[in-house]
């Protein structure tokens, strides 16, 4: 069984800006990376379409994706807040983020690969209900897990170890007991959320700025994999933001690629368990180049296997 790498061209297109870290170059060192490491040739390739209407709406509200279309400028670049920008192909590459990740769940249910992983951008997991923020538009990572809720699964189950807290996917799931978020996030930092847990289902763990590999594999450990563990979840997604890592300009935990592949692992086997091994990842941030390629590229590789 193979791991299908899912991608669209548009998501190359979205830009805000010569110095907004969020670049386009973000996608050609992970996609420079996995195929210098070789791994890229095992991989099946997929072209990720747009998500419906009908699949962003089970996780955002219709005014909010009407908004969001109507601000998607002719030409320059339109922001949504400080941090968040529309160009003239960002709406295209929110569409095809979220379709990857609607495109992997239906792979990985319909047994055409075992794991699937989403190379695309602008990421997802800040976009709540109703708001964008922190470079995020649409809720890729909720959009997937809803379109295989919708698709008759009684449990499903996200891991977000991006160093930001996943405050969007937390906020669209945190009443909904067919899905566990769990993951570790650095706290205090942006978005300043996520200590209290918005409900029971909700298993996300503050490290302190400074954090290593050591403080991450024991909130893994003690508190995140359990709870995935004893959810039982039918397929797991995952929120792969890799600014957790300790040479990335964004943030102050110290993860090494190491670590990614330990986690990734982690959750292979709970998948292997639970899941018949189906797990869909999809990129979130990540903003020093040669650490995103070599920790997406660790990551990618524990998802297949090889
Ligand atoms: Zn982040």
């Amino acid at each position: 069984m193979t791991t299908a790498f899912i991608a669209h061209s548009s998501c190359r297109l979205h830009n805000m800006g010569p110095q907004h870290p969020e670049s386009p170059d973000r996608l050609d060192a992970v996609s420079d990376r996995l195929i210098a490491s070789g791994l890229d040739a095992h991989l099946v390739h997929h072209e990720a379409p747009a998500a419906t209407r009908e699949q962003l709406a089970r996780v955002h509200d219709e005014d909010y994706i009407a908004m969001i279309e109507a601000a998607s400028p002719e030409s320059g670049i339109c922001y949504l807040d400080p941090d968040t920008a529309m160009n003239p192909h960002s709406l295209d590459a929110a569409l095809h983020a979220a379709g990857a990740v609607v495109l992997g769940a239906e792979l990985v249910l319909n047994g055409e690969c075992r794991t699937a992983f989403c190379a695309v951008r602008p990421p997802g997991h800040h976009a709540e209900r109703r708001r964008a923020m922190g470079f995020c538009l649409f809720n890729s990572v909720a959009v997937g897990v809803a379109h295989a809720l919708a698709r008759g699964l009684k449990r499903a189950a996200v891991l977000d170890f991006d160093v930001h807290h996943g405050n969007g996917t937390e906020q669209i799931f945190a009443a909904e007991p067919r899905v566990v978020m769990v993951g570790t996030f650095e706290y205090p930092l942006y978005p300043y959320s996520g200590v209290d847990p918005a409900g029971p289902n909700m298993h996300n763990v503050p490290l302190r700025a400074g954090s290593g590999g050591e403080a991450f594999r024991a909130a893994m450990t003690d508190i995140c994999l359990p709870a995935l563990d004893a959810h039982r979840p039918e397929i797991i997604f995952v929120s792969a933001g890799f600014d957790a890592h300790r040479d990335d300009p964004l943030a102050n935990l110290q993860l090494t690629e190491a670590d990614y592949t330990w986690v990734t692992r982690e959750i292979v086997a709970i998948a292997e368990r639970h899941a018949e091994g189906r797990i869909v990842s999809t990129l979130e941030g990540g903003y020093d180049l040669s650490a995103l390629g070599r920790s997406a590229t660790e990551h990618v590789r524990a998802l297949a296997k090889l």
